[in-house]
């Protein structure tokens, strides 16, 4: 499933192709995604992309008048390809652009979803989302101002789209192993020293992921992607593996129904 840096690096890499050019039409092969594309969505016309944001885990592209706003889902990906390239398998739309180019949405499992937004109605999904874990919103003051005094665990946490938006499983146990803490902490228990270790791997390690991605990304596979990242993981999927930094036996668990994995001897 694309992750916060995975469509971060989708933004980054179709940024170039798309921003300041006109979306003259759009070519539907399949409406029916999560939700079905909308009338608003296929009718564009001559539209000019004013700029390219991710919120969340969502891209919105700004139109004049209101967004496109893309969700991947679990497969969803966004290609840059020239305009005369025949559609494949599982291609549900094309925007063809005044630069001979396509923004061409893939989608073999068909839960991601693209939709139109007025500018001034935002969906809720969007509205109520918490703070960009990037950003400077998320530093040690928000933390303990509207974090700190929570009696829940510090896991579920961090993969509230409530609090914090982005941080999938895979980071959200990466993140604590880089952090010495166990998923189970009660937030509460944390001392502070603790909170600024965790909030600065939040950003080292969705940021190295990131640029991973846009270091070794040629194409535009999320697949591949999570690929190279899966290669440097420390604790994630090491089920009964040797802890890389003190060899004990690392553990999994279920937490809210998510595979949690942890070195006990590193992690308190
Ligand atoms: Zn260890």
């Amino acid at each position: 499933m694309p992750e916060l840096p995975e469509v971060e690096v989708t933004k980054r890499i179709i940024t170039p192709y798309v921003i300041g050019y006109t979306i003259l039409y759009t070519r539907v092969y399949n409406i029916n995604l999560r939700w079905p594309i909308s009338n608003e969505l296929i009718s564009i016309k001559n539209q000019v992309v004013i700029n390219i944001i991710r919120r969340a885990k969502y891209i919105l592209l700004e139109l004049k008048n209101g967004f496109i706003i893309i969700h991947l889902g679990m497969s969803g990906r966004l290609e840059i390809l020239n305009k005369n390239i025949k559609p494949k398998n599982h291609d549900h739309i094309d925007f063809v652009m005044n630069n001979n180019m396509i923004i061409r949405y893939n989608d073999s499992r068909k839960f991601g979803s693209l939709i139109w937004s007025n500018k001034y109605h935002l969906p809720k999904n969007i509205l109520n989302l918490g703070i960009e874990p990037l950003s400077n919103d998320l530093n040690y003051n928000w933390f303990c101002n509207n974090i700190y005094n929570k009696s829940s665990l510090i896991k579920p946490l961090l993969m509230s789209t409530k609090w914090i938006v982005g941080i999938g499983n895979i980071y959200a146990n990466e993140i604590l192993f880089a952090s010495g803490i166990m998923p189970t902490r009660i937030i509460k228990t944390l001392n502070h020293n603790e909170i600024k270790i965790l909030i600065y791997n939040i950003k080292k390690i969705l940021l190295y992921s990131i640029n991973l991605g846009g270091s070794t990304i040629n194409n535009f596979s999320c697949n591949r992607l999570t690929g190279m990242f899966s290669k440097k993981l420390q604790v994630y999927g090491r089920y009964n593996a040797k802890c890389n930094k003190c060899m004990n036996t690392i553990k999994v668990i279920r937490m809210n129904n998510r595979s949690t994995f942890f070195c006990d001897i590193c992690q308190k």
